[in-house]
């Protein structure tokens, strides 16, 4: 799995959701967009509004503080604001 996972990984629970994730194949540019860049986050937010694994893909990227990029339609600083302090 890559850092922004979109790839397969091994074969393993964790990895099985991101089988059936919406983003894969598509540009991975769309889900790590320049800052600013809202055409792209926009593309992103589309593809993860019809996916079957948001609820995995987000409590993956909430569990991982430091990870980037969009996921489950939400920008780094969007998933640091649902942390528990
Ligand atoms: S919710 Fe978005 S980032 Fe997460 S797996 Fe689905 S398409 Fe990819």
């Amino acid at each position: 799995v890559t850092e922004r996972g979109l790839t397969r990984g091994t074969c393993n629970t964790i990895d099985d959701w991101r089988d059936l994730a919406a983003c894969r194949g598509k540009p991975t540019a769309w889900w790590f967009p320049d800052r600013g860049d809202t055409f792209e986050l926009v593309l992103a937010r589309r593809v993860c509004a019809g996916c079957p694994v948001r609820s995995e893909c987000l409590a993956f990227a909430l569990g991982e503080p430091d990870i980037e990029g969009v996921w489950c339609g939400m920008t780094a600083q969007q998933r640091r604001r649902m942390r528990p302090v």
